[in-house]
C-alpha cells in the first residue's frame, strides 16, 4: 500500500495501519471533526453569547453605583 498523509498531524503513515481513514488514528480523526465543528459554530454562538452579556450589563447603573460607594 502507498503511504498516506494524515491531514490532521500532516504525518505519513500506512493505510493498513489505521482505523479511521483518512486519518492515522482515531485520535486525528475527532481533532479534525472537532475543527469543522467549531468553525461552523463559532461565529452565531459568539454573536448570541456576546448580545447576551449586552443585555445583562446595565451599564449606567454600574457605573452611578461605583461613583457612590467610594
Ligand atoms: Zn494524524
Amino acid at each position: 500500500m502507498a503511504p498516506l498523509r494524515c491531514p490532521t498531524c500532516r504525518h505519513m503513515f500506512e493505510s493498513d495501519y489505521t482505523v479511521a481513514m483518512p486519518f492515522c488514528s482515531e485520535r486525528c480523526r475527532q481533532i479534525d471533526l472537532g475543527h469543522w465543528l467549531d468553525e461552523e459554530h463559532s461565529l452565531p454562538l459568539d454573536i448570541e453569547k456576546h448580545l447576551e452579556e449586552q443585555a445583562n450589563q446595565p451599564i449606567e447603573n454600574d457605573a452611578d453605583e461605583d461613583e457612590e460607594s467610594w
